[in-house]
């Protein structure tokens, strides 16, 4: 088997603030960063107990390269940093892989189920939707799993967002990390978590991954709610956009992929 994790911050077990998942402040950084990987180990090594042969990681929170490798399984290919592709948080997934497992990831913009709560960025985007389906950042990159025809088979992060795998996703396999309270975060014993998740995906590995491959429509409306007016009037000049009102944008696409170069060019 060759499974694709890709690791977000927001959603580790604890996470509760902005200085706890940026490099500003070291000494807090470093605590997550390292619970961070170690969320991620626990991931591959659920993956390795169900027999996988291959595992690619990709860092896919803030500078990408928060996670440490040294801590990783042998069989573990990790992609650091930003290529500007536009899979971004899923970039050189194809259909190659066997399954994609999400680590870490976090409830969209505009929900409570996380202090952190946002949609690729908390600085430009109040919402986006996409099909009418307001869209998380686990909800943008499931499509791009689902047009290569690879299943969706884990998801770990706030109780918020699993929530939202089971509504789209229901075979999908979650596991909740913290319940999000306003600004605060109810959350489980890390060693608990941890062990949750290599259970979890080993189990979720060794079950049929077919009933986790999302239906791919044939096209797809994007609407894309900015913060500022001025983000909106910049986005409508990309080639097919419109401009609905002051702040929010449309775009339709037949290719996936054309939805995530919009996104690319435009946030
Ligand atoms: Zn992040």
């Amino acid at each position: 088997m060759k499974i694709y994790i890709s690791a977000d911050m927001e959603g580790i077990t604890g996470v509760t603030h902005w200085d706890e998942v940026e490099h500003n402040k070291p000494s807090v950084y470093t605590q997550f960063q390292e619970r961070m990987t170690k969320e991620v180990v626990s991931a591959c090594k659920g993956a390795n107990d169900a027999g996988a042969k291959e595992i690619w990681v990709k860092d896919a929170h803030y500078s990408g390269r928060n996670i440490l490798s040294e801590q990783l399984p042998e069989n573990v290919k990790l992609i650091r940093g930003w290529s500007g592709h536009p899979y971004s948080m899923v970039q050189e997934l194809d259909d190659s892989f066997d399954a994609l497992l999400m680590v870490g990831y976090h409830s969209m913009a505009g929900k409570s189920g996380n202090p952190l709560a946002h949609t690729m960025s908390s600085s430009k985007l109040d919402s986006v939707f996409i099909n009418e389906q307001q869209t998380s950042e686990f909800f943008l990159h499931g499509n791009i799993a689902a047009k290569h025809g690879v299943p969706l088979v884990f998801v770990s992060g706030d109780a918020g967002l699993c929530e939202e795998v089971k509504d789209v996703s229901p075979n999908t396999t979650t596991h909740a990390t913290m319940v999000g309270v306003g600004d605060s975060t109810i959350n489980i014993q890390p060693e608990t978590s941890r062990k949750a998740i290599r259970e979890k995906v080993k189990m979720a590995l060794s079950s049929n991954l077919k009933k986790c491959i999302w239906a791919h429509p044939d096209s797809f409306s994007l609407k894309v709610r900015f913060i500022k007016q001025q983000l909106a009037y910049r986005a409508s000049h990309y080639p097919g956009a419109t401009l609905l009102d002051a702040k929010t944008v449309a775009f339709e696409a037949s290719d996936f992929d054309n939805i995530m170069r919009f996104m690319l060019f435009t946030v």
